[in-house]
């Protein structure tokens, strides 16, 4: 798979390093075997249709306002996903998910403890945060 043709045009940097490139990669590999099972693509790459879908993917996690802090998708509790997308990657992640605990066992463990955990109410706005202490005084 060319990284370049999937790569988001958004704060792509990003998701080079921590729990975010960690995510990135997992998501990655769910689309992988989705793809290569229901769209018969082969070596790793991806049809049209999935590679769009990755690039809004990649595009929505490395905007998370959450950051390298980010919970799962599925706890949080801001829905940044459009409907159509959510539905289809849900959809991925559904059959994908459970697959992927023997080819990325580490990874696959993180998002399972990180689903055990609450995710917060919103993110951390520093500049908010401030505003509210200046107004209180
Ligand atoms: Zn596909």
């Amino acid at each position: 798979m060319k990284t370049s043709e999937i790569h988001p045009k958004v704060k792509a940097q990003r998701l080079d390093s921590g729990a975010l490139k960690r995510e990135a990669t997992l998501l990655r590999a769910m689309f992988v075997r989705y793809c290569q099972d229901h769209h018969g693509s082969r070596d790793n790459n991806l049809c049209d249709e999935c590679t769009e879908l990755l690039r809004y993917s990649l595009t929505r996690l490395a905007c998370c306002p959450f950051g390298q802090e980010k919970p799962t998708c599925a706890r949080c509790k801001i829905h940044c996903y459009r409907a159509q997308e959510k539905d289809s990657v849900r959809a991925i992640m559904r059959y994908s998910g459970p697959k992927m605990m023997l080819p990325h066992p580490l990874l696959t463990l993180e998002h399972l403890i990180k689903n055990l955990k609450e995710a917060p109410e919103k993110p951390r706005n520093r500049k908010a945060q401030t505003q509210r202490e200046g107004a209180s005084d």
